[in-house]
């Protein structure tokens, strides 16, 4: 099991008083699952994803990833604990700008002190951008940046793939294709991915189909072997 969590709340003390934006979570995840959280705005998804990913601690309850309790409350180990272990795409393609295709792959390698430029190309070619590497970001369309994330996201081998509303910038034909193409890349690599969404049709990519609501899970629903 590469994610164990029990009991898990976020609570916020705000002025009007304490939003419970998880409210009691349980979740149970195996390695090389591609689950697909589905929820209304507000239900808590964000909250959920960035306490997988240790980027916020939970206010009270368990989280065990591959056995280990997740860090908490101390920000330079929950550093090395993203940096080790979680990938991330973003609804916002955050390329940099100034560096090619390839460069800002590699660079994400650098930062995680696994150089390899050789990989950086493959994944490139993973997501049919080889052709592209030596092009800059403003220069390949939207849906392009997007897989080029994608590849990047995944340039450092992560063990749990996030992402948020990753094609919520897509119109429908492009969505699908980056879908796709995520979908080969996690099999391909046996990298477990958690993807929120509030769109149903993404769900026919999914291993798993979770929905919450007011910080609870409603339903939790296997839809096909992975792997
Ligand atoms: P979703 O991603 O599903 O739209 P969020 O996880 O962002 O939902 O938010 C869940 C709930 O927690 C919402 O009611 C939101 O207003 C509240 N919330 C999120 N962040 C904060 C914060 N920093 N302070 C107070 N309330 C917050
Ligand atoms: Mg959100």
């Amino acid at each position: 099991m590469i994610i164990d969590i029990s009991s898990l709340e976020r609570h916020y003390e705000t002025p009007a008083g304490v939003v419970k934006a998880l409210d009691g979570v349980n979740l149970q995840i195996e390695q090389g699952e591609r689950v697909i959280l589905l929820g209304p705005s507000g239900s808590g998804k964000t909250t959920l994803l960035n306490c997988l990913s240790a980027l916020d601690s939970p206010t009270k309850g368990n989280y065990r990833f591959k056995g280990k309790q997740v860090p908490r409350s101390d920000s330079e180990k929950m550093t090395s604990f993203r940096r080790e272990n979680i990938g991330y795409v973003f609804q916002f393609f955050n390329l940099l700008q100034d560096l090619t295709i390839l460069e800002n792959i590699v660079l994400i390698q650098e930062l995680s002190g696994k150089k390899d430029p050789q990989r950086a190309q493959e994944l490139l070619a993973l997501v049919g951008l080889y052709e592209e590497r030596n092009r800059f970001p403003g220069e390949i369309s939207g849906g392009q940046q997007q897989r080029v994330a994608i590849a990047r996201s995944l340039a450092k081998r992560p063990a749990l793939l996030l992402g948020d509303e990753l094609t919520g910038n897509l119109d429908t034909l492009t969505s699908s294709k980056v879908m796709e193409i995520l979908v080969q890349a996690c099999d391909q690599e046996n990298i477990t991915a958690v993807f929120v969404t509030h769109d149903e049709s993404l769900v026919k990519y999914a291993t798993r189909i979770i929905r919450i609501d007011s910080g609870k899970i409603i339903s939790n629903e296997i839809v096909k072997t992975s792997g």
